[in-house]
Parts: structure tokens; C-alpha cells; sequence
């Protein structure tokens, strides 16, 4: 039986579970994402091949990712248990100050009810009870899912694992439920008064037309859009000259894995004009065989963003790739150009989704100065480098000025699910610069604080009142209580 439902059921039960979703003590709410990520991790091996059925990633791919979407929930759990996220902060009345100051007390609550909008190019990982799922639960939030259009069946497969596990935990009926995954019931779901914010994770185009709706709502709510970038890569002259070829080969690695469908996709590698480099990049991208696609749409997409870039001036193929009718596959397009082209036509620092990149050449290091300061808002930027260079020191600053993650010699597509991970940035990377969509952090997206004025201990919620009975760390008159 599918587990979908009308936007109007969904936001029904959505929002009668919300006051006991967010009323619930820590130590319930995270077994209730361990018991999601233990029955998941269970039904591993019949969730995989619906996977590969509907997305053509492969088994091993699909295989860790589910540990990865398990990973999430069990990270959340361990956010919830840990507390901080509440956010307490104390200050004792003070009646003798001038003015008197009252008893002050700060805590995180819900926001309430979750839209959350599932990616095609992650099944597991950023859909039906990914990433933005586990954070919105673990703030105490209802999630209601819109499913991405290239996975049906494996959503409802996962829906029906997690709805059955939460309930045999004991977890409100409604806290996480699903709608049709056609277009209008996303639409639907984001003007619904009962949703109090959006979580997207999806092209730039989706993600605006969504947060143009949630902001243009009688009553706007809060649009957290995780899109896409160009994620550029830096190789400075001294690193280029002791392994050109090496980064060479690993920025073709980290470009074709998965056909370049990552938001994380180096889509330039900015180098000094170099035979070998050039070369080695070349002969990489043209070991790469077909790639199948995940969807028509995605395909077709691409290719026309593809033949867009190659018509821009300057643009020169290395390797040239493009798709295969018979065997509907893509292969690699590698592409090269000079710094002042890429700064004359501002679209290729646009990300292109799917196996192709650009190397940049520089022939004056300073160069890279130039394009740094022109760069949109990113996910990520790398560098590869020596460690003694002076360039570094100016390319740097420019580059956390745009960007989420900065990277030193390693490439951008694999993204740590940890508690220290940002994984967001200036627009047009997301809609929220100030948020994160994986790590610890990403719950912070569905709370807001409230101040409690002059409450008497007993209708205080818990975790403010005297003796901390949580036991978890609070701010008491400025001073940091673990
Ligand atoms: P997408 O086409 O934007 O779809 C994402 C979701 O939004 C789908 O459920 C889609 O449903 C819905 N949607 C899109 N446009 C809509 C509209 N105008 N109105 C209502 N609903 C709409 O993106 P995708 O192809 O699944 O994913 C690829 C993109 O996601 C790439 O750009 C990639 O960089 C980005 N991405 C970003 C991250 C990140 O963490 N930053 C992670 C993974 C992927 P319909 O198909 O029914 O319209």
C-alpha cells in the first residue's frame, strides 16, 4: 500500500503531531532516529536494487550511500541527546540593578511543520529521509516530503520502513508523512498555512520558483534552497609544476564520479598554462566510458547547457564527449579556456550539471586574483598547493568570501557528515547563506528562540528551570556550563 497522501491529509497530520513532536524529551526523540536508521540499515539489501532500478547509480554507490543516510539519522540522534542545540541561555534576576533586571531564560523551539523537497541525484542521502528529514526531526519538527519525480517507488519504500519504525517506537502518528511526488503537490505543499518552513535540495531554477511562492505567502516562511555551484578549483605554479599531471587526473576523477551529478562538481580547475597538465587531463577524460544519466530530463538539460558553453568565445574542446542514442549514455566533455574569457562571459561560472568541467589557464599567477574576485556564491573552493607561496595568502581570504567549505589538496565531491561540516553558501550556492544543510549544524534551520520573562519555576519548560534537569550545556550569566 502506498504511503502517499493529499497535501491537505499530510498537513493535517503534520500539524496535529507538532505539539507532541516538539514536546518530546531528548533521549525518546533521538531513539525514534535510531530506530529509523537501525530498520533503514536492515532493509539495506531490498532497498538497493529499486534504487539502481529508478536512478542507474550504481550498486556500490547506492550501497554506501544508504549508510550514509543512516549515518545522518544517527549523527542527528547524537545532536538531540547532546542538547546544545537548545541553545539555553540563563540570566538570573538581578532586583537591586538599575533598572531592575528580571529573570531572563532563552531556549530553541520548534518551528513546526517541514516541507521537505527530495534531490534526484541522491535517492538515500538528500530525499524521502535524508539529511534535511533527520535535521528537521531532530529539532522536534513534523516532516512532510515531497518525493523527487526520478525515485517513486524507492520513496515509498523508505517512507513505508521509517513511518512503520517510528510508529513501533512509540512516535506520534504524523510526524513524518509524504505527498505525490508531481509537481503541483510541491507547490501545494509550500503555500499550505500549516508548513512553517521549506527545505529544498534541487536545481537553482526549482529552488527560486519554490522560495518565490514561500515568500509571497500571505504569511512567508522561512526557504532553506541547498542548490548548485561551480566549485572552482586553484592550482597554484609551484604545485602545478611538481604534479601537474597527478591533480590533473584527480580533478577528471572527482568531475565524471557519479556523470558529474554533484552539487559538489569541480566545474573549473583554475591552472597555469601547462602541456602536461593539459595533457594528462586529456588523456584522463578520454579514459572515461559512457556514463548513464539519471533522468531524461537531467539529461537534456545538460546537453543544452553543454552546447551553450561550447559557443562561447574561446572555449576550446579537449575532450569531447556528448551522448550516445544506442547505449543512452554521456561521456566526459573537457573543455579549455583563458582567464579573461571565463571573465568576458560571466555564464561559465555557472554550474553545468553533468561530466564536464573547464580548465581555466592562467599565464600570470596574479590572474587567479581576478577570477577569485569574480567568483558567485559557492558550495565550495579548493586549492592545490605547495604551502609556500605567497599567492596563497591574497587567493584565500577571496575565496572564504564566496564560499562555504575551503579545501587544501583534496577535491570537493565527498561531503562529511560531521560537526564541524558546512555545507551551504552565498546565493546562488543556496537561498540562506547563513545555514547548513549537512552536519551537526543543520538543525539549527527549524528552530527560533524565545525568551522566558519572570516564569515561575514550575510552568517553565524543563530544560530552563534551576539544577539544569536535562543535564545539558547552558550559558548561565554569561558563563559557558557544560
Ligand atoms: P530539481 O529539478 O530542482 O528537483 C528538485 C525537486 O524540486 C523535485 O522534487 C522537483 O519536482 C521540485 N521542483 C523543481 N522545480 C520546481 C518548480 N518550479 N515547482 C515545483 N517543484 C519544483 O533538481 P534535481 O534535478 O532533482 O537535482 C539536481 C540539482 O540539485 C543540481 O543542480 C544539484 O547541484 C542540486 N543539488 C544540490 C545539493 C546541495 O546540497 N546543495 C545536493 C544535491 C543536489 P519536479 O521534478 O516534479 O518538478
Amino acid at each position: 500500500m502506498t504511503r502517499v497522501l493529499t497535501v491537505d491529509a499530510a498537513c493535517a497530520a503534520a500539524h496535529a503531531a507538532a505539539p507532541a513532536v516538539a514536546a518530546s524529551d531528548l533521549p525518546t526523540r533521538a531513539a525514534w532516529l535510531e530506530a529509523m536508521a537501525d530498520a533503514l540499515d536492515a532493509a539495506r539489501d531490498d532497498l538497493v536494487p529499486i534504487a539502481v532500478e529508478e536512478s542507474r547509480l550504481g550498486v556500490d554507490r547506492l550501497t554506501g550511500e544508504v549508510g550514509r543516510m543512516t549515518g545522518q539519522l544517527r549523527l542527528m540522534a547524537q545532536v538531540v541527546r547532546e542538547g546544545s542545540f537548545l541553545g539555553l541561555v540563563l540570566d538570573q534576576a538581578l532586583p537591586d540593578a538599575t533598572p531592575p533586571r528580571p529573570d531572563l531564560r532563552r531556549m530553541n523551539v520548534p518551528l513546526g511543520p517541514v516541507a521537505v523537497f527530495s534531490a534526484s541525484n541522491f535517492p538515500f542521502a538528500f530525499a524521502t529521509i535524508g539529511g534535511d528529514t533527520a535535521a528537521s526531526l531532530a529539532a522536534g519538527c513534523p516532516a512532510v516530503v515531497k518525493p523527487n519525480p526520478g525515485h517513486p517507488r524507492l520513496a515509498d519504500a523508505v517512507m513505508a520502513i521509517g513511518q512503520d519504525a517510528l510508529a513501533a517506537a512509540g512516535a506520534p502518528a504524523g510526524m513524518l508523512t509524504m505527498v505525490s511526488h508531481d509537481l503541483q503537490a510541491g507547490i501545494d505543499l509550500v503555500v499550505d498555512d500549516r508548513i512553517e518552513a521549506v527545505a529544498f535540495t534541487g536545481s537553482q531554477r526549482g529552488g527560486l520558483a519554490l522560495a518565490r511562492l514561500a515568500a509571497e505567502r500571505p504569511r512567508p516562511i522561512p526557504f532553506f534552497g541547498e542548490l548548485g555551484s561551480v566549485n572552482p578549483v586553484f592550482v597554484t605554479a609551484d604545485a602545478a609544476r611538481e604534479r601537474g599531471a597527478a591533480i590533473a587526473e584527480g580533478w577528471v576523477a572527482s568531475f565524471t564520479l557519479g556523470a558529474g551529478q554533484f552539487c559538489t562538481k569541480p566545474g573549473l580547475l583554475v591552472a597555469p598554462r601547462d602541456e602536461s597538465l593539459r595533457a594528462a587531463a586529456q588523456s584522463a577524460a578520454q579514459g572515461v566510458g559512457g556514463q548513464g544519466m539519471l533522468t531524461e530530463a537531467i539529461r537534456e538539460t545538460y546537453l543544452r547547457g553543454l552546447s551553450e558553453r561550447l559557443e562561447s568565445t574561446g572555449v576550446e574542446v579537449l575532450a569531447g564527449g556528448g551522448w550516445d542514442a544506442a547505449t543512452d549514455t554521456v561521456t566526459p566533455t573537457l573543455v579549455s579556456v583563458s582567464i579573461d574569457a571565463v571573465l568576458a562571459d560571466p555564464a561559465l561560472l555557472e554550474e553545468c550539471f553533468g561530466p564536464t568541467s573547464i580548465l581555466v589557464e592562467y599565464t600570470d599567477e596574479k590572474q587567479m586574483l581576478d577570477l577569485a574576485e569574480a567568483l558567485p556564491g559557492l558550495l565550495s573552493a579548493g586549492v592545490h598547493g605547495q604551502g609556500g607561496e605567497s599567492i596563497i595568502a591574497e587567493l584565500l581570504p577571496r575565496l572564504v568570501a564566496h564560499a562555504g567549505r575551503v579545501l587544501w589538496n583534496g577535491w570537493p565531491t565527498g561531503v562529511a557528515v560531521t560537526w564541524s561540516m558546512h555545507h551551504g553558501g552565498p546565493f546562488p550556492a543556496t537561498t540562506a547563506a547563513a545555514t547548513t544543510s549537512v552536519g551537526a549544524a543543520a538543525v539549527n534551520r527549524f528552530l527560533r528562540p524565545v525568551t522566558w520573562q519572570g516564569m515561575p519555576q514550575e510552568i517553565l519548560p524543563v530544560p530552563l528551570r534551576d539544577g539544569n534537569p536535562w543535564g545539558v550545556p547552558r550559558r548561565v550569566d554569561g558563563v559557558l556550563e557544560i
